[in-house]
């Protein structure tokens, strides 16, 4: 399998390939590449955006997004979740939306202001 290298700018091919149970790769010109690709291999993460309901704001949605990458396994349950959501506004740039997003650690955050409709 080949991947890019998302770690740094620099964006390394990577060459991954499983030998009796061991993930190998090439490519890398650092050990975070290698890194990466294992977990590309066995539990991958995204930074996950979206956007939540605002009651009484000037818009009716927030973006969000979180704070570190999460399993992509989760994000479907994560979503599911997130559209359960309603916070009232005024909503702050940077304000934390959730602490911790279905145990994953992550922190879910507004990308933007959302003042009062008022
Ligand atoms: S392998 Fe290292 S140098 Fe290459 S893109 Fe990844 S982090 Fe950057």
């Amino acid at each position: 399998m080949r991947l890019v290298c998302i770690a740094c700018p620099l964006g390394c091919e990577l060459l991954v390939r499983e030998d009796s149970g061991r993930v190998l790769v090439q490519g890398n010109r650092c050990t975070r590449g290698e890194a990466y690709a294992r977990e590309e291999m066995t539990d991958p993460k995204r930074v996950l955006a979206t956007s939540v309901k605002v009651l009484g704001g000037d818009y009716p949605l927030v973006s969000v997004r979180t704070d570190r990458p999460v399993p992509k396994r989760l994000i479907p349950e994560i979503m599911a979740f997130i559209r359960t959501l309603r916070v009232e506004a005024p909503v702050e740039l940077g304000q934390i939306i959730v602490e911790d997003l279905l145990g994953s650690g992550a922190k879910l955050l507004a990308t933007r202001t959302v003042r009062r409709a008022d």
